[in-house]
């Protein structure tokens, strides 16, 4: 299988996946930057790129480039992930330097040069690199502005990018893991805090509407909030500010994937915050900008009220 016959099993999962140029290509990093793959030459601008559509992934698979082309996604809040990329022995130094061990079982896979774990993205955590003792030895921390290869990518070296067993998003066996706290104190020191009001008060369309629903059901989610509140507020949330609406069942799958990244606690009252009912879908529907007429409306069919 060709690395780009994986994009949709990928996009399945949300991921800003993009082609990367073949391993032959005559560049200094061949078969690591996203390609235009008519033309073959290097994309700029691919740091704004969503979640491509079937469309776009059957115009990848069929233009002259597609069996040389390799795989990446996008990391940070495109996709909802960052990677650790651990490269060789100095890599491995600085990651249990950094680690101390603190390291949860997550998906990995093996690169060229080493291996890379994913862990879920938090707002604001930024991409830092932490150099070792070699050239290409380090340990870097890919997130908001990067993209990573993936498998099953080929190196220049001829090794494929393979995942770990076990370790692949598709199995069920390893759920992706939060992101260590050591991670935060690395990549976390200077990010500014994330407005969630102005972004969920911006109206977005086509490209947009899938990552800005991803991310508030995430943020939702991973505060807590109860799973029929969030399909609730993000069924309003589209009718106002999506142009057009998307599918209402495509939220509700987005919001299942929301939770089995950040599963309900369930010895914790996720309404604790909120005196009543009517209080939260007040300060939700401010919040989202959508009227609370709406709001309350949505909420009510949503809880079977
Ligand atoms: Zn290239």
């Amino acid at each position: 299988m060709s690395a780009l016959e994986t994009a949709s099993s990928y996009a399945d999962l949300h991921w800003a996946v993009i082609p990367l140029c073949g391993v032959k290509h005559q560049c200094p990093s061949p078969g690591k930057v996203p390609v235009n793959l008519q033309t073959g030459t290097h994309l700029s601008g691919w740091q704004g790129r969503g979640i491509p559509t079937p469309d776009e992934l059957e115009t990848w698979l069929n233009s002259p480039l597609a069996l040389r082309a390799n795989i990446g996604v996008l990391t940070g809040r495109p996709s909802w992930l960052i990677g650790i990329d651990i490269d060789g022995e100095g890599g491995e130094f600085l990651l249990n330097k950094h680690a101390q061990g603190d390291l949860p079982p997550t998906w990995e896979y093996q690169t060229g040069g080493g291996r890379r774990l994913i862990y879920a993205y938090e707002e604001g955590l930024r991409s830092v690199k932490i150099s070792g003792d070699g050239e290409h030895e380090g340990l870097e921390i890919l997130a908001d502005g990067r993209q990573m290869v993936l498998p099953p990518s080929v190196h220049h070296t001829g090794y494929t990018y393979a995942w770990q067993s076990g370790r692949d998003p598709w199995s069920g066996s390893t759920p992706l893991a939060p992101c260590p706290a050591w991670v935060r104190t690395l990549a976390g020191a200077n990010a500014a805090p994330k407005d969630w009001v102005a972004i969920a008060r911006t109206p977005v369309s086509h490209g947009g509407r899938h990552p800005t629903i991803v991310q508030l059901a995430a943020h939702m989610a991973s505060k807590g909030e109860a799973p029929e509140y969030i399909v609730a507020i993000l069924e309003a949330w589209n009718e106002a500010r999506c142009k057009p609406p998307k599918d209402v069942t495509e939220i509700r799958r987005i919001v299942a994937w929301a939770l089995e990244q950040h599963p309900p606690e369930s010895d914790k009252p996720a309404l604790a915050e909120w005196k009543t009912k009517d209080q939260w879908i007040r300060s939700k529907a401010k919040e989202l900008g959508c009227s609370l007429e709406a709001a309350r409306q949505i909420v009510e069919r949503g809880m079977g009220a």
